[in-house]
């Protein structure tokens, strides 16, 4: 479990100043120059060996991200930009540093800007979170009346601006590519990858996208060293996150822990217990709800990182947990997922445009019993053909909460179809959607 000692967002809960007096007394702003004149090549060998993987979902390993960005890009600006369109189900835990830490995203995105050879940056902020980008105008405002930012920045010779775009409410907007596509102007629609952002990114130029969290842990490493991260975690999930709990738990929250915790123990410690107890819980879905759920008997062993929750067939996603008790119905949990996706589909790309809608449908219809039993492989089979033949992950995300579910929960799909049959005078279903 995680120390005090080794917590990186020490005002997450915004029980102090979050402006730029406080952060200084926190330590942000400390001597940023000196950090800068290690040069390039240091800051992102210190981020490699340091083994902070991305923390928007997805796990990529972030120096290794900026180290994609070129060297020489024939006079081709090159960019940052951060991914702060945080619309996960579940999960709201950038909103807390955009809140509470405002000036640790701003100086590391200076520190990651100037190792990635970017003079700009841009972040996109969701548009719900209203007071979240006015607080980070502010500290953004107070930054470059500093000399924080803007010209010579930090009195390191380096040159740097910082600018606030914010969302419009399409969840798909934070899908990197669409938020490229987005940045610039146009309808949010995924673009294919490769070619990847670090080659051709907004306006065409190298650009590297990293979630709020993954930047907003920069300049802490750099100051603390490598070694010192990659002694909290376990190997290949080295580091502290920042994690969240939803759902029957006594106490939901945002908290930082470190990774590797089993899942039990942090509901226990940070969620305050399952409600009416350990023994009443039904499933977690680990981080959002792009990843499969998992049941109690999976529960009480799995470890709270990227590989445990991989062995498992689930995910850390973005460690936003939502936890369910027995008095949930899961077959109807997980359908509302499936009519989010349904929604939210960019419909480019027709496995994903058709394949939501029947998802969502015969879901609809197992919520209810209203169907064969046969019908939930064939469901799967629908599942099966929307992973991995789409443009972007959000097929993906739509498929696996459902084979998490028959995966684990098929018993309850089936009784609930024979209890619809008996009820109904049993025979063939004939009236589908
Ligand atoms: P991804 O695995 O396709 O990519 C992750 C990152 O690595 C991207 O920046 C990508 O450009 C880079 N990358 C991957 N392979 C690369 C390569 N060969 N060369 C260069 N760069 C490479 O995943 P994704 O679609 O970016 O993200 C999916 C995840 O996002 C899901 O796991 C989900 O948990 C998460 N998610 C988070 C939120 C949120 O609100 N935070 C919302 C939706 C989804
Ligand atoms: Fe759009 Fe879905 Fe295709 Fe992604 S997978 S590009 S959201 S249609």
């Amino acid at each position: 479990m995680l120390q005090d000692k080794d917590r990186i967002f020490t005002n997450i809960y915004g029980q102090n100043d979050w402006r730029l007096t406080g952060a200084r007394q926190r330590g942000d702003w400390a001597d940023t120059a000196a950090i800068l004149a290690r040069g390039r090549d240091a800051i992102i060998n210190e981020m490699k060996a340091s083994g902070l993987r991305g923390r928007g979902g997805a796990g990529f390993p972030t120096g290794v991200k900026w180290s994609f960005m070129p060297k020489n890009s024939d006079g081709r600006p090159h960019y940052l930009v951060i991914n702060g369109d945080e619309s996960e189900p579940g999960t709201c835990k950038d909103r807390e540093i955009l809140r509470h830490e405002p000036h640790k995203l701003i100086e590391s995105a200076l520190i990651a800007s100037f190792a990635m050879g970017a003079h700009a940056a841009y972040i996109y902020i969701r548009g719900e979170f209203f007071n979240e980008a006015r607080h980070l105008q502010i500290a953004i405002d107070e930054a470059y009346a500093a000399g924080l930012i803007g010209k010579n920045a930090a009195g390191s010779g380096w040159d740097f601006d910082f600018y606030i775009h914010r969302g419009a409410g399409a969840y798909i907007c934070g899908e990197e590519t669409a938020l490229l596509e987005s940045l610039e102007g146009k309808k949010g629609q995924p673009r294919m990858k490769p070619p990847f952002p670090a080659a051709m990114g907004l306006y065409g130029c190298p650009t590297t996208v990293n979630n709020v969290e993954s930047i907003s842990v920069a300049s802490t490493i750099l100051r603390r060293g490598a070694t010192w991260f990659s002694s909290l975690g376990r190997p290949n999930n080295a580091g502290t996150k920042l994690m969240a709990i939803s759902g029957h738990v006594n106490t939901p929250c945002v908290f930082e822990e470190e990774l590797g915790v089993p899942l039990k123990d942090i509901i226990e410690k940070h969620g305050g217990g399952v409600r009416g107890g350990w023994d009443n819980l039904l499933a977690v879905i680990p981080g959002g709800c792009s990843v499969p759920v998992l049941p109690k008997a999976i529960c009480e062993t799995v470890l709270m990182d990227f590989d445990s929750l991989r062995a498992e067939r689930s995910g850390l996603g973005t460690a936003c947990m939502i936890v369910m008790d027995k008095s949930t119905d899961i077959v109807r949990a997980i359908a509302r997922f499936s009519q989010f996706f349904k929604h939210e589909s960019c419909g480019q790309c027709t496995p994903c445009r058709e394949g939501t809608g029947w998802m969502m449908r015969v879901m609809q219809r197992m919520v209810e019993g209203r169907a064969e039993l046969e019908e939930i492989d064939m469901l799967e089979q629908v599942t099966r053909q929307v992973e991995g033949h789409t443009i972007c992950a959000l097929g993906d995300a739509a498929a696996w909460p459902i084979q998490g579910l028959i995966r684990h929960f098929r018993p309850v799909m089936e009784d609930r179809i024979r209890a619809y049959k008996a009820a109904h005078g049993g025979g063939q279903i004939t009236q589908v959607p």
